[in-house]
């Protein structure tokens, strides 16, 4: 082969009982979608022999590159609150990892590549759909300031793949700083594996953690991690979806863009996913599902601990910490949003107050936002009592118009990019992702039709 990736696959070396080695199922007729080549330069691969049709090969699973170790990973996992002892790569495969310039190692993964022994009831495929969705939000996220797996390329398989009706198949090739999960370290202790658990927390710690130097201090960066990154997603109006343990990173990243979305009206319980009946994963839950999601990596953690009571009690302690970082956190970055580049504590109230006019008003979050950058604020659904007392406040436009992106991928026009798609249109996608992942200055002429929210007939409720 003359594409050459310098992989160097330190999972692969992890106790086998972690994985099973397996290659991806090869598809019928593989065709682009897309290929990103900024993130390819960015990881100091070869973006014009990745376009390759050795590439093409590679990407849809036909050809496994020199160096690879293609696996499907163990893991469990909490789904909706409920323990399901086994999951896995159902339809992912780890082809191997890569150091970047940055010194980062990251995983190269093919979803939607074929069965694996973790497949249960699935076929191990994936439609256009979902691989064109995961593509756009992931790079969007990733433009917007979020810490996400990313999209290295798309591809078509020339393949049916059967859900409610018969539709093209897809494999997404997503670049992530680890598909490490909570869900991991849960199956390991489920099973009493106490070796595996150690060599998969040391190899954690190495690379995600590596000036943590012991398992509780592992932790306690974690909280600060996810704290960070549920403020990211609130303060953009991000709604995930499917928050379940095999579904949080442990390195910190948004992983696993299922029925995720961005809201365009706002309101605190707004709910995509039609599998979330009871809203657990609704925009305002996000917070305390993370939370909780840590709660169960450090219960899966406990027993790497010498004083398995004492290590309760710590953990218990560390973990109760995520309230004031995440309330911090969500303040400087809501505080950006309304344009206070160090608000105070006093400044709550003023933030609650417009977030209580736009639920009230159904003001689109994105627009809204973006108005107080404009110094329009009465766009924003707020009264002329808040206006003064903002105004009062002495806000900076230009800190507001740092926090407040333009434009967010909204859920209808992904849907358009899809279907256009489905007719064999990739024009309309290529145009949706350049203005997405230039979402605080994106092309006023292209950027239009993704600055509306939806006509009362365009609107998505669901997305699964
Ligand atoms: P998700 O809801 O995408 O997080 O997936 C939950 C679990 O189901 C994971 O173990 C996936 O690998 C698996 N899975 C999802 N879709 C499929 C599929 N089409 N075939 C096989 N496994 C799947
Ligand atoms: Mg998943
Ligand atoms: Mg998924």
């Amino acid at each position: 082969m003359s594409l050459h990736i310098p992989f160097d696959n330190s999972y692969a070396r992890l106790p086998d009982r972690l994985f099973t080695r397996q290659a991806p199922v090869p598809v019928a007729s593989p065709g682009w979608i897309a290929l990103n080549d900024r993130l390819a330069r960015d990881l100091d691969l070869d973006a014009q022999a990745l376009r390759s049709d050795e590439g093409l090969r590679v990407f849809a699973g036909n050809a496994v590159p020199d160096g690879a170790a293609p696996l499907a990973q163990l893991y469990a996992g909490h789904q909706f609150g409920q323990w399901n002892p086994q999951l896995g790569d159902g339809r992912a495969i780890l082809l191997g990892e890569i150091l970047g310039p940055d010194g980062i190692r990251r995983d190269i993964a093919l979803k939607g590549s074929g069965r694996t022994p973790y497949s249960r009831m699935g076929d191990g495929r994936a439609w256009l759909g979902p691989v064109i969705r995961e593509y756009i939000m992931s790079e969007a996220m990733h433009a917007l300031g979020v810490p996400t797996t990313r999209a290295l390329a798309a591809v078509t398989t020339g393949e049916e793949v059967i859900r409610e009706t018969v539709l093209p198949g897809a494999v997404l090739t997503r670049v992530a700083q680890s598909h490490i999960r909570v869900g991991t370290f849960q199956i390991l202790t489920a099973r009493g594996d106490h070796d595996g658990l150690r060599a998969l927390a040391d190899h954690t710690m190495a690379r995600h953690y590596p000036d943590a130097g012991s398992v509780p201090e592992m932790l306690a960066q974690m909280v600060a991690r996810q704290a960070d990154l549920i403020a990211r997603w609130m303060s953009l109006g991000f709604i995930h979806g499917v928050m379940n343990t095999d579904n949080c990173s442990v390195a910190g990243e948004t992983i696993d863009y299922g029925p995720c979305a961005f809201m365009d009206g706002y309101h605190p319980g707004r709910v995509f996913s039609s599998i979330d009946a009871h809203g657990r994963y609704a925009y305002g839950n996000q917070p305390q599902v993370a939370l909780w999601n840590i709660a169960q990596f450090a219960t899966a953690l406990v027993p790497l601990m010498p004083n398995q009571d004492r290590a309760v009690e710590d953990f218990t302690a560390i973990i109760n910490r995520f309230a004031d970082l995440y309330q911090s956190a969500w303040l400087d970055r809501f505080g950006a949003k309304i344009g206070l580049a160090e608000p105070t504590p006093e400044d709550r109230a003023l933030i609650e107050a417009l977030l209580t006019a736009m639920s009230a008003a159904g003001t689109d979050f994105t627009n809204g936002f973006r108005a107080l950058a404009e110094d329009a604020p009465e766009r924003s659904g707020a009264d002329a009592d808040w206006i003064a007392r903002w105004r009062a406040r002495g806000p900076d436009l230009s800190v507001a118009a740092a926090a407040n992106p333009v434009v967010v991928p909204r859920l209808h026009r992904i849907e358009a990019t899809i279907t256009a798609a489905m007719a064999g249109d990739l024009s309309v996608f290529d145009d949706m992702l350049t203005v997405v992942t230039a979402p605080f200055e994106p092309d006023p002429a292209l950027a239009k039709i993704h600055v509306a929210p939806p006509a009362g007939h365009e609107k998505v409720d669901k997305t699964f």
